[in-house]
């Protein structure tokens, strides 16, 4: 009974994978996320249901559209099945052992997809405009304060922690609005922080202090290649490329499960 809870975990987690280039690319544009059909981005033919069944689609089309043949970007097969396996990972290491589970085991896994929901869409968009998505970001505060307060309240956890972060956030959303209001934009590096204290909500320092020592490894290792690749003659900043080291931030997340229960 629970391989078969496991294979509709990771199907699960597919079909938030086949959401988020769909969500990444619409919320920066003000577009419906949930109600409107996906269509080809070449030859605009609205997608039936037969195209979007994750990984499935993609492998049966060889990855191209059924109406123009156009390539399909490897990037919706990758991040389908890792969504997978992350929706996997979680439900395992948080011990729901259907059906023996319990209403807890349930609340964490749900916060933790608010979490990771959070951060990959924040990623993404930020990846293809360089800027970190307010709306979202204020999706994933206002679900981890829930999950605080239902830590508080049910589990009698301390929460000193989160409070810490909480007014951290309150400080920089302060500057973020006056510096909004003096220069007319908000400043990128505030957005940043905002997002990194956000994550520091749901992992404990310790745990950050080593993902930033592997995403600094996994920057350098990235920039050599494309530096290997790009000819460093034609391209000397790339080391300082803005793109390149939002990838450091977007690599926080990925080892970041069962870790969350703070300390009790
Ligand atoms: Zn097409």
């Amino acid at each position: 009974m629970n391989i078969i809870f496991c294979i509709l975990i990771f199907i699960m987690g597919t079909v938030f994978g086949s959401f988020f280039t769909l969500a990444v690319y619409r919320i920066p544009l003000g577009l419906n996320i949930t109600h409107e059909r996906s269509f080809c981005p070449n030859c605009n033919h609205k997608l039936s249901f037969k195209d979007l069944i994750p990984i499935f689609s993609y492998i049966s089309l060889k990855g191209r559209c059924r109406y123009c043949g156009e390539k399909v970007r490897i990037r919706y097969l990758v991040l389908e099945v890792f969504s997978g396996i992350v929706f996997l990972i979680a439900y395992l290491s948080f011990n729901i052992n259907f059906p023996f589970f319990t209403v807890e085991n349930i609340i964490d896994f749900i916060a933790f997809v608010c979490f990771y929901v959070t951060v990959v869409l924040i990623s993404g968009i930020d990846k293809e405009n360089v800027k970190i998505e307010k709306r979202v970001l204020l999706f994933g505060i206002i679900t981890q304060a829930l999950y605080m307060l239902y830590l508080y309240t049910f589990d009698m956890s301390n929460i000193y922690r989160y409070e810490m972060y909480l007014v951290i956030m309150l400080i920089l959303f302060t500057i973020d609005t006056i510096s909004l209001k003096i220069k007319g934009k908000s400043t990128y590096l505030i957005q940043i922080l905002m997002f990194i204290d956000y994550i520091l909500m749901y992992i404990p320092f310790d745990i950050y202090y080593m993902l930033i020592i592997l995403s600094i490894f996994y920057v350098i290792v990235y920039t050599l290649y494309k530096s290997f690749k790009l000819n460093m003659k034609n391209n000397p900043n790339i080391l300082f490329d803005n793109e390149k080291l939002n990838v450091g931030v977007r690599i926080l997340y990925r080892c970041s499960f069962n870790y969350n229960r703070i300390s009790k």
